[in-house]
């Protein structure tokens, strides 16, 4: 794999293509990006400047409905980065088979040289300059890396007054006051959870004796934590960016995130052996879940995993390499395009929503996102035979398969 994030992504399609037989021109519609924009657009600073920032919106497929991917605010940001995620982004969308395609856009910025009126003003000239792009039908943003509820709002916002008319359903991640869905904020997490106990009942993983260790205590890893908790599971190993507690009694998860917000670190804690959070990937458990950033088992370390499964929170936390090293010591992953899905399948809950003036409660919102990621469970735990192949590959197969469906015949 190379370190362009493009090239690893076609290279992925491709794999799947040879599995799936599919002729050329169709892997030629696949590979390319629908629309690519770059925009460069001017903002007015506190101190009277204007500064011009780049940024971008990939499309790549709308076969199965509008456009929808995150926008990330970052100094990061690029083109091969964002046009590899827009795809992603497809596939995603289809495993959890909801009615849209995939895009991807963001803003190279560091948000933290920002003051919040300046952000606010960058947030809505990007949606003035792509605008004739992003609609409910067309395009619907979320929010991505640094890119916040409240920044999902000033774009409604704007996007309202340039259409004439409200329109929540153009960007989904806003507030609950602004047309946000209830249990957004716990949907990730919670489906994770939802794919543990899917997983349980193919491999016969008991909860009570089911061992979980979770790497990310952020928004996504403290719910999976929480509720892995309250459906029986035994959470024995936690971490931050950068300590990591152990016990193989049982971690106490009240006491644990009490202390963090209390003391902004997990140093100290008490009740739990403290140690790295490379160390706390390698300790015995039955089930890993990488829930903070991508490519934390790598070719270097994933001969010492000794986790049965993988549940991918993160996105893609599991490199090629180390993929392949995995699979051949018989360690399943649940790929993350799965795993976490949650997310965007509440916001499609929020998107709809909004397009039908209801408001859902969060009971309905849970209760309709756990059918919905277990029949995506269900649907890439049986691709594995249909298709002879590894859970990764046959969750894209089934994804890819869903699109190319979809694709429309060409005139
Ligand atoms: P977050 O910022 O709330 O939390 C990230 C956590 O990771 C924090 O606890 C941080 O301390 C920890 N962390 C940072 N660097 C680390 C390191 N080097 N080693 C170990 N821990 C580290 O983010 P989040 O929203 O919880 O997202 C976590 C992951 O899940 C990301 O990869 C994100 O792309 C993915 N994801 C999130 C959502 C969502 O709905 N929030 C949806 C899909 C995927």
């Amino acid at each position: 794999m190379s370190n362009d994030p493009f090239q690893n992504a076609l290279q992925q399609l491709n794999q799947v293509a040879n599995l799936l037989k599919l002729d050329d021109q169709t892997v030629k519609r696949l590979s390319s990006i629908d629309k690519s924009i770059q925009v460069n657009f001017p903002v007015k600073m506190d101190d009277g400047r204007v500064e011009i920032f780049t940024g971008y919106r990939m499309q790549h497929n709308n076969a199965r409905g509008p456009y929808k991917g995150g926008l990330r605010f970052s100094n990061q940001v690029s083109k091969s980065e964002v046009k590899a995620l827009s795809m992603w982004m497809t596939w995603k969308c289809a495993v959890a088979d909801i009615p849209f395609g995939g895009a991807k856009g963001g803003v190279v910025v560091d948000t933290k040289k920002l003051s919040e009126s300046e952000l606010k003003r960058l947030s809505k000239s990007f949606i003035r300059s792509i605008h004739q792009l992003i609609g409910p039908q067309q395009d619907v943003p979320a929010p991505d890396m640094y890119t916040t509820p409240q920044i999902m709002a000033w774009m409604a916002d704007e996007y309202s007054k340039i259409v004439g008319s409200p329109t929540p359903a153009v960007i989904t991640g806003k507030p609950v006051r602004s047309g946000g869905s209830l249990g957004r904020n716990k949907a990730t997490g919670q489906g994770g959870v939802f794919v543990l106990q899917e997983l349980s009942k193919v491999t016969s993983l008991e909860p009570a004796t089911t061992q979980v260790i979770i790497q990310g205590l952020g928004n996504v890893g403290s719910f999976f934590a929480d509720f892995a908790i309250k459906a029986g599971y035994q959470v024995v190993g936690v971490s931050d960016s950068r300590t990591a507690l152990y016990n193989p009694e049982g971690i106490d998860l009240k006491r644990v995130l009490n202390y963090k917000k209390q003391n902004g670190t997990l140093s100290g804690c008490g009740s739990a052996q403290e140690m790295s959070n490379a160390d706390l990937l390698e300790m015995e458990t039955d089930v890993l879940v990488p829930a903070a950033i991508e490519s934390v088992i790598t070719e270097g370390n994933a001969d010492r995993i000794k986790a049965k499964y993988i549940i991918e929170m993160a996105n893609g936390p599991v490199t090629p390499e180390a993929d392949k090293i995995l699979r051949r010591r018989g360690i399943v992953s649940v790929p993350d395009v799965l795993s976490n899905s949650g997310g965007v399948t509440v916001s499609y809950f929020e998107w709809l929503q909004n397009l039908n003036n209801e408001k859902w409660s969060e009971q309905k919102v849970i209760s309709e996102l756990k059918k919905k990621i277990t029949k995506a469970f269900i649907d890439g735990w049986q691709a594995r035979e249909k298709f002879q192949t590894d859970f990764r590959t046959a969750v894209y197969a089934l994804a890819v398969q869903r699109v190319v469906a979809a694709l429309p015949k060409v005139k």
